[in-house]
């Protein structure tokens, strides 16, 4: 099973609940994965504390053409949905920034004249965390643009035993890589605030989840902060509230210092589990 733990918005909370949630468990004896996904801004490492024992390069497939062979019949252009493989009068132009390594463009060409070439554009790295939860997170290279690679291949990187439950920090926002994250989760927790801002996020990532047809619960995080018009969205939409975290000094400087809100308040612990069970009744 896996939860994937997003936020239309960023700075909602989202890794901390995240992290909170896999503490909460690891204690109850079930040892959940940790993935961080956020490729472009991994944090979890901060709230679980990770010892990195292994590495391992993410690399898409870049076209190269032989202008020797390539008879510039515009086949490569055609089939890609990205612009990266242009026609410019008799040359055929790659756009590296552009292209999402799909072979298609190879794979159509008559004349054999597109090389691949790996890219690397980032990173995975994976070992034990706090409490020995297998922890993994991806990074994308500074100035690469195609996170969704990155997420992709950390989604498969560690073999989950039978039955063991996967948790992912999303990125924020509702672009590709929060697709990529959400797609074959099992459940997908959103982490929200009751402000405006929240509010508009919220919509967005709940029609993504839609969309992916995955079932849907809604955390309110500084609660108390806004108006009701979070709560009034959910209970329209039907999606139930499945825990609330009130605005509180206390836990902000806790979370701070890099502290979970279990660290902060132990007896979040079972707010946390119970989190689990209506998740897993909701499924
Ligand atoms: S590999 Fe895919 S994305 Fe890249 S240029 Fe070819 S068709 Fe386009
Ligand atoms: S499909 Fe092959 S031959 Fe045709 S334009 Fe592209 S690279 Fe050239």
């Amino acid at each position: 099973m896996r939860i994937a733990v997003a936020s239309g918005k960023g700075g909602t909370g989202k890794t901390t609940i995240a992290a909170s949630l896999a503490l909460s468990l690891t204690e109850a004896g079930t040892l959940p994965i940790f993935l961080d996904g956020d490729v472009e801004a991994p944090n979890a490492h901060l709230f679980l504390n990770p010892t990195f024992e292994k590495r391992q390069e993410v690399a898409i497939q870049i076209p190269q053409v032989d202008d020797d062979k390539c008879t510039y019949c515009g086949k490569c252009a055609e089939v890609c949905q990205y612009h990266a493989i242009v026609m410019m009068g008799r040359k055929t132009l790659v756009f590296p920034q552009l292209c999402h390594g799909c072979g298609s463009c190879a794979r159509v060409c008559p004349e054999h004249a597109i090389r691949e070439t790996p890219q690397v554009i980032g990173v995975l790295e994976r070992g034990p965390a706090r409490s020995g939860i297998p922890f993994a997170r991806g990074m994308l290279n500074i100035g690469e643009p195609m996170a969704v690679p990155v997420i992709r291949q950390l989604k498969h990187w560690i073999e989950p035993r039978a039955g063991q439950l996967e948790i992912l920090d999303a990125p924020p926002g509702t672009s590709c890589p929060v697709v990529e994250s959400m797609r074959g989760a099992d459940f997908i927790l959103l982490v929200t605030e009751p402000t405006p801002f929240g509010l508009h996020d919220l919509r967005l990532a709940v029609q993504v989840a839609h969309e992916l047809k995955i079932p849907i619960g809604v955390v309110i995080n500084r609660d108390g902060i806004g108006d009701d018009r979070v709560d009034a969205f959910c209970q329209s939409e039907g999606l139930p509230i499945l825990m609330r975290v009130p605005f509180e000094r206390a836990i902000a400087e806790g979370i701070a210092r890099g502290k979970t809100l279990v660290d902060i308040h132990p007896e979040y612990t079972d707010r946390f589990r119970q989190l689990f069970m209506q998740i897993a009744a909701l499924q």
